[in-house]
């Protein structure tokens, strides 16, 4: 009975081997434990056969099954090698916790990989969705708009301004390259950023540049901060937009059609 007792124990046991790849391991473990004992009791409850008697061997029959007449004499009919019966016994009660202990170890790995693309499944639903609610266009700097497109001081201003403090973070105003990242004549230093389109977005007179040429940047990622370097009265963005291979277009209109305003 002990015996059974362990394999319910075992059966529970591997009942409950849960997804989780950490849970499954220490259910088999338990369950091996188990199986352990369950040998060990089995060796204990076996009880050695060392005569089968058949009734029918027996003398005066009637006598017996009524339980008038004790049997005159016993017969040996069939002996075996105890130890060898009970170690063939107990062979096969190990092989059979063996296999279950293996099939409970191969469904617990199924469970855990299904449930492991289930997670991955989800997951890249998740950054699909985030990428989807991605803003396609943003702000490339936070501050005060100073200065427009266009003529200024008898000259050309061919990009706006945002005037904030120094190290105020400057970001990609698209998904990009950067293909070109350090000093400038009139701007101190640059960045310029290639876009999907071909068209190219320029930030100036920045203080720290935080992205190397050839780096891919996403729409508001950190590409340098505020400066006040070049030709340039107190620190400020500046900001250019330029198409068909160079042309300076106005970059208010072309940030309002993305949805961004200065
Ligand atoms: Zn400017």
């Amino acid at each position: 009975m002990a015996r059974h007792r362990a394999k319910g124990q075992l059966v529970d046991v591997l009942a409950r081997v849960d997804l989780d790849r950490k849970r499954a391991v220490a259910a088999v473990v338990a369950a091996g434990a188990l199986a352990g004992a369950g040998f060990a009791q089995a060796m204990a409850t076996v009880t050695p056969v060392d005569r089968i008697v058949p009734v029918a061997a027996t003398k005066d029959l009637a006598a017996v099954m009524t339980g008038q007449q004790q049997p005159e004499s016993i017969r040996t009919v069939h002996s075996v090698d105890s130890t060898s019966e009970t170690r063939k016994l107990l062979q096969a009660e190990q092989i059979q916790v063996q296999f279950t202990v293996r099939e409970a170890l191969k469904s617990a790995e199924t469970a855990y990989a299904k449930r492991q693309e289930a997670i991955q499944a989800e997951q890249a639903r998740v950054k699909a969705e985030e990428e989807a609610r991605r803003p396609k266009c943003v702000r490339p700097a936070q501050g005060t708009f100073t200065s427009g497109f266009g003529a200024r001081w008898g000259t050309s201003h061919n990009g706006v301004d945002i005037a904030n403090a120094i190290g105020t973070p400057i970001v990609a105003a698209m998904d990009g390259t950067v293909i070109e990242a350090g000093p400038a004549s009139g701007f101190g230093l640059w960045v310029r950023i290639q876009h999907e389109d071909g068209t190219i977005t320029v930030y100036g007179h920045m203080n720290t540049i935080d992205v190397p040429q050839g780096a891919k940047v996403k729409a508001g990622q950190q590409i340098a901060t505020i400066g006040n370097r070049g030709q340039s009265t107190g620190p400020h963005l500046h900001f250019e937009v330029w198409v068909d291979g160079g042309q300076k277009i106005n970059p208010l209109p072309w940030l309002a059609e993305r949805g961004v305003t200065l």
